[in-house]
């Protein structure tokens, strides 16, 4: 952290803030599919074990629902999408960017919150309140399809990484040294919510981040054999839900609905002829 500190700032957004510096090789990757370059400054792996421990706090902080048909349906889903995933690389003989993932569903009971998230390695909530959007099975397939791929693309790992070389990183170093866990376990009260946000969980990604788990979404979701035209109606719901209403956090956070209706529907059709479902044995 101090090393990092008295690094001038501009010097070392000189060398880190850009991928095509081919001297550092290690501190850049691509985006799997896409093959964006991303910057990498953080291992994923203490990123993942941070955001398990964060996970079995939300496990125990919350409420989680009893609708056991609902959770198996989510559960069922993921794990076609998780195979659809991994066999999806292993065809195009590509590393499964999913190989250390350890994927785990809950359905959190909050009617308000129109969310879902997936935390680095495979940690996934669905809240009751996005289910009245999504309606049916390849509506939920749609959403969770977006969610996983911000996993599986490591978005938060770049996000990280970009706090890191902005030097903004104050509350993401923490995490990195234990402290926002431990600093938490000290106080009473803990701030799932607070502590979300600082993992970049639950606020936004950035634009380009948006796009590319919404077309990733939509190749994951097609590869497990869902419907993936019903993404383009879970939109038209979320709008039509909340007419006349300030957009609710995670809206006004993602590309508008209309844009992304737009963007959704030119997609569609080449991605059904070019990522058909997998056979999954
Ligand atoms: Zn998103």
């Amino acid at each position: 952290m101090s090393k990092i500190n008295n690094i001038n700032r501009r010097k070392f957004l000189e060398i880190f803030g850009c991928c095509s510096c081919g001297l550092i090789v290690s501190s850049c990757t691509t985006a799997p599919i896409t093959q964006r370059k991303q910057l990498k400054l953080i291992p994923e792996s203490s990123l993942n074990r941070q955001a398990a421990q964060l996970y079995e706090r939300v496990k125990a902080k919350t409420k989680l629902s009893n609708d056991k048909k609902q959770l198996n349906e989510i559960k069922e889903i993921g794990s076609r999408i998780e195979t659809a995933v991994s066999a999806y690389f292993e065809s195009v003989d590509k590393a499964d960017p999913t190989y250390n993932f350890q994927w785990e569903y809950i359905l959190i009971d909050n009617d308000k919150i129109k969310n879902a998230w997936c935390m680095p390695g495979g940690k996934i909530a669905v809240y009751t309140g996005i289910l009245k959007a999504t309606k049916n099975k390849h509506g939920l397939a749609a959403v969770m399809g977006h969610e996983i791929a911000h996993a599986v693309a490591k978005h938060s790992v770049e996000r990280a990484s970009r706090a890191l070389a902005l030097n903004l990183g104050t509350a993401v170093i923490d995490i990195f040294s234990g402290g926002a866990i431990s600093n938490t376990r000290r106080t009473t009260g803990v701030d799932v919510p607070g502590m979300l946000r600082t993992f970049g969980i639950d606020n936004p990604f950035g634009r380009k981040q948006e796009t590319e788990a919404d077309y990733l979404g939509l190749i994951f979701s097609s590869l497990a054999g869902y419907d993936i035209r019903e993404s383009v109606e879970v939109w038209k719901r979320m709008k039509d839900q909340n007419k006349g209403q300030e957009p609710p956090e995670w809206m006004s956070t993602h590309p508008s609905s209309d844009r992304r209706i737009k963007v959704l529907k030119k997609w569609i059709p080449e991605i059904m002829v070019s990522y058909p479902a997998i056979s999954i044995g």
